[in-house]
């Protein structure tokens, strides 16, 4: 008997999962583990949301290995003894999962490899953290210089592709806890586990992806492929997402919105790398000077923001989806962090905390390296003075105001002339759409302008010299 384990973690798929391959090379039982590690389930950033959705999904899981005559084995607790419980129980030589480069992974895995025999795969990233550096080894901190090297290792090809394997050596006999109920609803344009992810894809890329580059900044997240949480659970294999994106680019009409996709893949690998190259930019700003800034300290106006009670209806919008569906789109995402860092001149840290507990698709390299970009404290980041103007992006990213009003219907029946900018209502168009500032839907927090020129002034005191 050659039992193996396959550890699952973030990689809750069968189609492409090299973890899964390996674990299956040569074994006549596989035990497909799953650990509920109180260090994830009860830390203070933890999402009851993304809990939830990654509990259903590994419900589906199970479904999808008892179809092939294998099932979960679920077990509570610190990996480091869990893990080498159960490789003693069931007689298993060998553990294999997919590398994970964030600084508690990396930790836990290395306490775990010293109890068994751990064998890591790629699978989370196309290139795995580390692979893609400078000539002299260090790592790569502007992203154009990142992506060109990249591609210089090669893109993934259909034939790496591995299927789905259609049946499975089962498990032995051993204890299993059942999988705790999910607490939080999650919206019915995410649906549950690998297969509806893989229909999700499938959509995406014969309805969106060719528009992509056009569609993509919209508020309301039409425009983009919405996949982030099948990544984040790796319920898709990113590798694979590439092949079948790049394959549509074949089409005439396909390269610019294909390739301004797969450059969206390539950032998420840049942050990945990043993490794995700077694992102490989940609390520092990779800019130092930064760390040292009077960032504001203001409780109530921080709650405002995080309530979508600022006044400034795209931030609201934004901030209303996010709490109640866990998702919003990536120029949703840009506002919000550039009106708390750069309008409000708050610590970025607080934002990023935020998103992590509320987020489904929350990913430590994605999230740190997005706030501290927007905050512009990271090393490729925009620019400080780039401040978004609130009306602006909402009059250009949600022009119908559709979205706008969707989330913050208190100012549904504001015209369009005014429901980017409502404070600039006359009290006789307030009282038509009933909709008194002040009142119905609150007063803009700050002046805008005011705000934008204490923070030009503010940023101006602490540039830094680049590390670049
Ligand atoms: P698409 O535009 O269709 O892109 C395809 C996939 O590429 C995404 O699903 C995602 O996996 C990846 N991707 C796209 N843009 C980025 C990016 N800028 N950085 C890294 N990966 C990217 N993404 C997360 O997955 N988790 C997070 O916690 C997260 N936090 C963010 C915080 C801030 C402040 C900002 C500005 C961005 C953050 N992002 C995060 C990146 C991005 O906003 C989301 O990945 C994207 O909006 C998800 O929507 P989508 O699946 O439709 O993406």
């Amino acid at each position: 008997m050659a039992t193996h384990i396959w550890w699952i973690r973030r990689d809750l798929r069968l189609h492409d999962n090299q973890a899964l391959a390996a674990a299956l090379s040569g074994a006549t039982a596989l035990v497909p583990l799953f650990v509920l590690d109180p260090r994830l389930t009860e830390s203070t950033v933890r999402s009851p949301r993304r809990l939830s959705f990654l509990f259903a999904c590994l419900r589906a899981l199970d479904g999808e290995l008892r179809r092939r005559g294998s099932r979960l084995i679920v077990r509570v607790g610190d990996p480091v003894t869990v893990v080498s419980e159960v490789a003693r129980e069931a007689g298993a030589r060998l553990v294999v999962a997919e590398a994970d480069a964030t600084p508690y992974a990396r930790q836990r895995d290395a306490a775990v490899s010293t109890r068994v025999p751990l064998t890591l795969k790629p699978g989370l990233t196309i290139h795995p953290p580390g692979t893609v550096h400078r000539p002299d080894g260090r790592p790569y901190t502007v992203f154009t210089q990142f992506a060109r090297a990249w591609h210089a290792r090669g893109v993934p090809d259909r034939r790496e592709l591995l299927s789905a394997p259609p049946v499975l050596p089962p498990p032995p006999a051993l204890a299993t806890v059942p999988l705790p109920e999910p607490t939080e609803t999650i919206p019915d344009r995410f649906p549950i586990g690998e297969a509806a992810a893989r229909r999700q894809l499938q959509r995406f890329l014969e309805e969106r992806l060719l528009t992509y580059d056009t569609g993509r900044n919209l508020l309301d997240g039409s425009g983009s492929s919405q996949l982030s949480p099948y990544f984040r659970f790796g319920l898709l294999s990113v590798r694979e997402a590439w092949v079948r994106a790049a394959a549509v680019a074949q089409e005439p009409s396909g390269t610019r919105g294909v390739q301004a996709w797969l450059n969206e893949l390539v950032w998420r690998e840049f942050y990945h790398h990043l993490l794995a190259a700077f694992p102490t930019s989940v609390r520092c700003s990779l800019r130092p000077a930064f760390d040292r800034a009077p960032w504001v300290r203001d409780e109530a106006l921080f709650r405002r923001w995080r309530d979508g009670e600022t006044g400034f209806p795209v931030v609201d919008a934004a901030m209303r989806q996010l709490a109640t569906e866990g998702w919003i789109s990536n120029r949703a995402r840009m506002v919000v962090a550039n009106a708390l860092t750069k309008v409000f001149l708050m610590d970025w840290r607080l934002g990023e905390r935020h998103f992590r507990r509320t987020l489904l698709d929350g990913d430590l390299a994605a999230n740190v390296g997005g706030w501290q970009w927007s905050a512009g404290t990271g090393t490729d980041a925009a620019p400080f003075f780039r401040i978004f103007n609130p009306v602006r992006q909402g009059e250009r990213f949600d022009p119908t105001g559709d979205w706008i009003r969707r989330w913050v219907p208190e100012l549904c029946n504001v015209p369009n002339e005014f429901l980017y900018a409502p404070w600039r209502m006359p009290l006789t168009v307030q009282q038509a759409a009933g909709c008194r500032i002040g009142h119905d839907y609150p007063s803009p927090v700050v002046d805008y302008e005011a705000a934008r020129r204490r923070a030009l002034a503010w940023f101006d005191g602490l540039r830094a010299p680049q590390s670049e």
